[in-house]
């Protein structure tokens, strides 16, 4: 059966997260906010003057603005913790009564904290709540009643922003003077100093946050539009569920290379599957016939408007030409170049911003919200995924997939060999996974260790794969966001020829290796133009082993 012939109630059967249990001093149901139900905040050096193992309060001295910015948040109905890192407790440099007194002054200058979360062990302790850790990160959402992935992190080192990662929240670095080069090229989401973190966070929530349409202007069909590869319509997909949330049919229109992950999305009633030559990175000649072919296809979808999604580097503007051809009233897109008379919602947002979020804030304001029982997470459709093989055992092994669409994102075959045998050596399952185009490569990774599954999957297979996985060790492409939308826990060995804010997995448990200062950061260039891959290759497979032990005991994953 094809795709468009299926009854939309079928599509649109993918489970609903439940959400937690909100009990208590949260937000009234329907006015919950989208992104974040909570900020946490490093104490040292981010909400107060550092002052190495302070046990007396008469130094407590807060950074610049910090009292009107928590009050900004207080104001929007974020809470607030404290997460911090005092291991002067289990050197004896200060008491715990000491500690009090000097939290005790913080509330009195900055006003009260919904919770503190204090880590009182050194490094030598190995406990799991010592930042980098992601401990503190979840043992701070649950007394906050809500879950890691609703909480943003303000911090100004990188192990502050590597345990928010690692329990799958966001964080913000605000460096100062001590944070070091690497740790700031490394940080996804970077602010001047605490009330720019602060405002940049109200404006993230506010962005998604739809304008209301009324009930009497509610449209029955919406086309959106992704083009592009798997990665990129994966990442569309909680703006997709948005629209999908307020409309009655929703066609997808999509690019060959997309197909495939667009049928795993939620929300999706149709498709409509064809290239744009303006958005393909080997585009074929611009056909008169097949854009005519096109045109006929999208006015007979008859829409009542259309929701054109694109990265910051794709034009909107040709499709939408098309679609005002097509007789589409009313076309939602970014776009800082001057539209025209193209589009009726002109949308714009600054960069650094999540793909995913970039997405749902079009759908925002377009008048799309997601409903309150979702989560602007990624999703796949159950229903859509097949029976994982009987022959790779139990759930929790580890996936390495070494290739990407792009080289330069790639992992080097040597070192992925390398990884394999350090993962299976510390115990560890290792599948390795590639495209039927990607087998020499699988197969020498896993003569290093590890079972070859190359070749022998299609996307539905491979994330029916990677959703029973323990964690996902893999570059910046497709399979990431497979694991994202799994809610499976991410070793990203990331290539920074794009940013990471923008194209990190998104709302999952994540560790980032790879050097985020290497020459081919933002070049988005598709092959290496550094000889040796040096962004990747200087991993080490004791990292990767590692991270995936701090992932595995993080609490997160599976959803
Ligand atoms: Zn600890």
């Amino acid at each position: 059966m094809r795709q468009d012939q299926e009854d939309p109630d079928q599509r649109r059967s993918a489970p609903v997260y439940a959400g937690a249990g909100r009990a208590g001093s949260g937000p009234v149901e329907g006015t919950r906010p989208v992104l974040y139900d909570a900020v946490l905040l490093d104490r040292d050096g981010t909400l107060i003057e550092d002052v190495p193992y302070n046990g007396d309060p008469e130094k407590v001295r807060p950074v610049p603005g910090a009292r009107a910015a928590l009050d900004r948040l207080r104001a929007a109905g974020l809470r607030l913790a404290v997460v911090t890192n005092q291991s002067g407790l289990a050197r004896g440099y200060f008491s715990e009564e000491q500690m009090r007194a000097v939290h005790a002054r913080i509330e009195e200058l900055l006003g009260r904290f919904d919770a503190w979360l204090v880590c009182p062990h050194d490094d030598a302790d190995g406990c799991d709540c010592r930042k980098p850790a992601p401990g503190l990160v979840h043992a701070a959402a649950r007394e906050l009643d809500t879950s890691a992935s609703r909480c943003v992190l303000v911090g100004d080192i990188g192990r502050d922003v590597a345990a928010a990662m690692a329990a799958g929240a966001a964080g913000v670095l605000v460096p100062t003077p001590v944070t070091r080069p690497e740790e700031i090229a490394a940080a996804g989401w970077l602010a001047n100093d605490l009330p720019a973190a602060v405002d940049e966070i109200l404006r993230r929530q506010q962005a998604v946050h739809a304008v209301s349409v009324p009930a009497g202007e509610r449209v029955g069909t919406t086309l959106v539009v992704r083009s592009d590869s798997a990665g990129d319509v994966l990442v569309t997909g909680p703006a997709i569920r948005a629209v999908a949330a307020g409309a009655q049919r929703v066609v997808l229109l999509c690019g060959p290379r997309g197909r495939a992950a667009a049928d795993l999305l939620p929300g999706v009633d149709e498709i409509i599957e064809h290239p744009l030559p303006w958005i393909d990175p080997a585009p074929a000649p611009v056909d008169p016939d097949a854009m005519r072919t096109l045109t006929a296809r999208l006015a007979a979808v008859g829409a009542d408007e259309a929701v054109v999604f694109t990265s910051f580097h794709q034009s909107a503007l040709p499709l939408a030409l098309l679609l005002r051809m097509a007789g589409i009233r009313r076309i939602a897109a970014i776009s800082d170049d001057y539209p025209g008379a193209l589009l009726d919602v002109r949308h714009r947002v600054p960069v650094g911003v999540p793909e995913p979020e970039r997405a749902l804030s079009l759908a925002a304001a377009a008048g799309h919200r997601l409903p309150v029982n979702d989560e602007p997470v990624l999703r796949l459709r159950q229903d859509a995924l097949p029976s994982r093989p009987a022959d790779l055992g139990d759930p929790g092994y580890v996936v390495l997939h070494p290739g990407s669409d792009a080289s330069s994102r790639a992992c080097p075959p040597e070192l992925a060999a390398r990884i394999a045998g350090s993962l299976t050596a510390a115990g560890h399952r290792v599948l390795i996974t590639g495209g039927p185009d990607e087998r020499d490569v699988t197969a020498r990774v896993a003569a290093a260790g590890g079972t070859d599954l190359g070749g022998r999957t299609d996307l539905p297979g491979l994330a029916a794969i990677v959703a029973d996985a323990g964690a996902v060790v893999v570059g910046n492409t497709g399979p990431a966001h497979l694991a994202a939308a799994a809610g499976v826990p991410v070793v990203s060995l990331f290539a920074p020829t794009v940013p990471f804010g923008q194209w990190g997995p998104y709302r999952v448990p994540t560790v980032r290796l790879g050097d985020a200062g290497a020459p081919c950061r933002d070049t988005r260039a598709a092959s290496c133009p550094v000889p040796g891959h040096p962004c990747l290759s200087g991993i080490d497979p004791a990292e990767v082993v590692e991270a995936v032990r701090v992932l595995a005991g993080g609490g997160g994953g599976g959803r």
